[in-house]
């Protein structure tokens, strides 16, 4: 049931908090809705959640006009090909899967060019620099966040990771470490994004300030 499983996540969220000494408020859920009909989508926000992320731009599109008029706050979260960053910037509120300037600086002119409100985006770090996964790298990190801070359309809100299975309490250490130094060099980012279904309360033991979860409230995908 959708709401049994909502309830025990928000649950598992609030005692890995207190677990780790963290306020359980300062960790938000955001709920990967891939490959979940309107219908769960709806129920899901009829309970109280209202951030959604979706990786595929073709699948999501038609959930977000159907949804239109619903509060739903939409999060791009997979791969961006550089065709794609137009539609990308004109139907999410929140992109937390940049990894290159020149995406960073298409979506910023297309948010410009619809006249919305600043899109909020977060850098996607492969901290292990894994082969096959996206992500920037932590020494390329800096010079990507000084440029991307210049640009006119986007808000920097922090970074977001994806580690491969195995390396996850590593990748997090490591991308919260490089989060907390940039804050401390006076770049105001407020959100760490990292955890999933099955490592959430390592990563917030580590500091994540935003858990994505798809299977843990809507059950195994095909
Ligand atoms: C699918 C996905 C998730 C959710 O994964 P679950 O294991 O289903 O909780 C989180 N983040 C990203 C980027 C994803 O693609």
């Amino acid at each position: 049931m959708l709401s049994d499983n909502f309830h025990q996540l928000k649950d598992r969220i609030h005692q890995a908090a207190i677990n780790h000494s963290r306020a359980p408020d300062a960790i938000k859920l955001l709920a990967v809705s891939k490959q979940q009909s309107i219908t769960t989508i709806r129920n899901l926000l009829a309970l109280g959640q209202h951030d959604f992320g979706e990786n595929y731009l073709q699948e999501a599109l038609p959930k977000i006009l159907a949804l239109n008029s619903e509060s739903i706050t939409w999060h791009f979260i997979g791969h961006i090909q550089a065709n794609k960053t137009a539609l990308i910037a004109r139907h999410f509120s929140w992109v937390q899967s940049v990894d290159r300037l020149k995406i960073a600086q298409r979506l910023s002119a297309a948010r410009g060019q619809y006249q919305l409100p600043d899109l909020q985006i977060c850098l996607q770090v492969n901290a292990l620099q894994s082969s096959h996964k996206t992500g920037i790298s932590l020494s390329e990190l800096p010079e990507l966040i000084k440029a991307v801070t210049q640009l006119p359309y986007i808000k920097l809100r922090g970074l977001m990771t994806l580690p491969d299975s195995g390396t996850e309490e590593q990748a997090f250490t490591a991308v919260a470490s490089i989060f907390s130094t940039l804050r401390q060099q006076g770049y105001a980012m407020d959100v760490l994004s990292m955890g999933m279904s099955v490592d959430l309360e390592m990563a917030i033991a580590a500091g994540a300030t935003m858990v994505r979860v798809g299977s843990a409230l809507f059950g195994a995908r095909s």
